[in-house]
């Protein structure tokens, strides 16, 4: 047992709790993280505090280094895996490189959708899923105070939202469907919430009220970088256009395995897809609850967390099923601001 070699896809919060929980119960096994991120762990909840002046990516890292060597875990940065041969236990990187495996955990999260009629405008929008684009986006801001159009809202950017706002920017939301996912907001509530978005200092435009977004195009010459149009003719002027739409699981590379997906992988309660020797964890898994008869996605920064621990027992002889440990209820406080579960991680 102890020279079975575990091989981890994904450094975010689920595939580094997977590692270290490897590591605790099998001391002597080879551990294997491979990412697409070019730096080491580091808490992306943590991103906006770029704004308040957190330009140095050390300082964003949970683990030193030398952890990793400390315990024995192998790290392979800005690898892409592009294949995964269940067969033969072996997943081959993009630059045809091949890493044979005992057990394979898929933690590769997602990465932000962005709405089919608004993909070719793709290059003049700004992600915020890394260190490197949070820089971007912060450079792009003018100081003293910028613009940011956001389009969406889901909790990753309204989280983001606070911070521009608490630091001199202005907000605008183009608000829609994906605004507070993953919360699942009735009609009834919903103008009570948008109503506490403004009391935290976000102005919403109801995309439905300006027949949505038409076109993004570049600003001017000695105009604000960007200008959103929307269908009714109106326009917003921004230093910078973001789109928080929800995420969809990074499994493109999973496509030739046979492993049952949805829009995530399936798994399981105890996190095993449809292969014995693959599971998956976090964001990019859909988990078997009995109790709501279908599979299901579970955020928030407890749930992964508990995911990538979960997982990695079961990899190591458990036989734990996942219990979800996270409230999902958005609410709003005193102040008539907004208060959500998922804002949390520790
Ligand atoms: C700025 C920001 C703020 C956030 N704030 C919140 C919040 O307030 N509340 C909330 O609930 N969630 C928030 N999130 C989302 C939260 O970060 C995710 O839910 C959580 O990180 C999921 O963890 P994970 O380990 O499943 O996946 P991720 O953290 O997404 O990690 C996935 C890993 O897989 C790697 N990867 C992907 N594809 C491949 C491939 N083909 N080959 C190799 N490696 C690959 C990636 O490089 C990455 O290392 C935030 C995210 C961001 C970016």
């Amino acid at each position: 047992m102890s020279e079975r070699h575990h091989v981890i896809v994904g450094m975010g919060i689920t595939g580094n709790e997977a590692a270290i929980t490897l590591r605790r119960r099998e001391p002597q096994s080879r551990i294997t993280i491979v990412t697409l991120a070019s730096l080491l762990f580091y808490n992306r909840y943590d991103l906006p505090q770029v704004f308040r002046g957190k330009h140095d990516w050390r300082e964003f890292l949970v683990h030193p280094p030398a952890f990793y060597d400390d315990n024995r875990i192998t790290v392979r940065r800005n690898s892409r895996v592009a294949n995964v041969d269940p067969l033969n236990k072996v997943m081959t990187l993009e630059h045809k490189e091949d890493i044979p495996y005992d057990t394979l955990l898929v933690a590769t999260g997602g990465r932000g959708w962005i709405p089919e009629e608004l993909a070719e405008f793709r290059p003049l929008m700004q992600g915020f899923g890394s260190f490197e684009q949070a820089i971007t986006v912060a450079r792009a801001l003018p100081e003293g105070g910028g613009r940011v159009v956001m389009l969406g809202g889901d909790m990753i950017g309204l989280d983001l939202a606070r911070t521009l706002i608490d630091t001199g920017h202005r907000v605008t939301l183009v608000a829609g469907e994906q605004t507070f996912w993953p919360h699942q907001v009735s009609a009834e509530r919903r103008p009570a919430f948008v109503a506490a978005l403004e009391t935290m200092g976000v102005e919403v435009v109801e995309q439905d009220s300006v027949g949505g977004v038409a076109q993004i195009a570049q600003g001017a010459k000695g105009l604000p970088a960007r200008k959103v149009v929307f269908r009714d003719g109106s326009e917003l002027m921004a230093d910078v256009v973001m789109p928080f739409y929800g995420i969809q699981p990074a499994i493109d590379f999973m496509g030739r395995t046979g492993v049952d997906v949805e829009r995530g992988l399936l798994v399981n309660p105890e996190l095993r897809t449809t292969d014995a020797a693959i599971w998956a964890a976090g964001d990019v898994c859909q988990i078997w609850s009995q109790e709501e008869n279908r599979y299901r996605f579970y955020y928030g920064w407890r749930n992964v967390r508990a995911m990538g621990e979960v997982a990695a027992g079961n990899m190591t002889g458990g036989n734990d099923a996942f219990v979800a440990d996270q409230d999902e209820k958005l609410e709003i406080d005193a102040e008539g601001r907004l208060v959500s579960p998922f804002w949390e991680y520790a």
